[in-house]
């Protein structure tokens, strides 16, 4: 006996479309299987990765992300709301963290440091792999960001964000608007190299590290315990200034 293909239909509102080619986008798209995918399957063979989903309904009624697909079934998925109250029992993933952390894929240095300069705890280093990644991210409670969509299919990785921008800068003003930081920012309290959170220190600590003229000029300043490395308000902190001022008012 052969089997005969089933089909179900599936929608993606809002942002969800980022990720279709322009002919899908805000579509009711079909497709036909033999074996019946799981919800995560089915939505990720459309390339859309299931950390990007907040709300699954099918035929009407709020899913996980286990369930089989069947035939005729109509598919809904919904992104993170960020204005509409959904309770919390309908929500396909953990609540979002309050005070987000991150931990960054390879190739996103620029934006850990500029994440960093911004007061955010985030994870980087330049050579970590994806299995290593999505285990930070589970154990560490950490949201996942990337500009790979293969990545944030793992399994493991429940809390994950898919860059849009590609510039560093519009990246971090990106991470603030989608999760909402523009009040949680907290500039130049932790060390860009490595994270730690930076505490001040008298200028007679420190006299032997900073030039002579920074240590005439400058009061306000802080040393990271990890690396040591030196930070005061000087010409580079002026100009990230005004650009955090204008990421608050986003
Ligand atoms: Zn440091």
């Amino acid at each position: 006996m052969i089997a005969a293909p089933a089909r179900a239909s599936v929608r993606f509102y809002a942002e969800l479309n980022d990720h279709l080619a322009h002919h899908q986008r805000y579509l009711t798209l079909e497709k036909t299987f033999f074996v019946p995918p799981s919800v995560k399957e089915f939505i990720e063979s459309f390339g859309i990765p299931h950390t990007e989903v907040e709300l699954v309904l099918v035929n009407g009624e709020s899913s996980d992300f286990s369930r089989l697909v069947q035939a005729g079934d109509r598919i809904a998925v919904y992104p993170v709301f960020e204005s509409l109250d959904i309770t919390p029992e309908l929500r396909v993933r953990p609540q979002q963290l309050r005070e987000p952390r991150f931990v960054l894929d390879v190739h996103l240095g620029r934006l850990a440091a500029y994440l960093r300069m911004l007061g955010f705890d985030t994870a980087y280093r330049n050579c970590t792999a994806d299995a290593e990644l999505a285990r930070i991210s589970a154990e560490e409670e950490r949201i996942l960001l990337t500009r790979d969509r293969g990545l944030l299919k793992h399994s493991a990785v429940t809390r994950g964000y898919w860059l849009r921008e590609t510039d560093s800068r519009r990246q971090a003003a990106e991470v603030v608007n989608r999760f909402d930081l523009a009040r949680s920012l907290r500039p130049f309290t932790r060390c860009m190299a490595c994270n730690q959170p930076l505490r001040p220190v008298s200028k007679s600590e420190v006299l032997d590290r900073v030039p002579h003229p920074v240590a005439e000029r400058h009061d306000n300043l802080r040393e990271c315990p990890a690396c040591r490395r030196i930070y005061w308000e000087g010409s580079h902190y002026h100009r990230m200034h005004r650009w955090i001022e204008e990421l608050a008012r986003c």
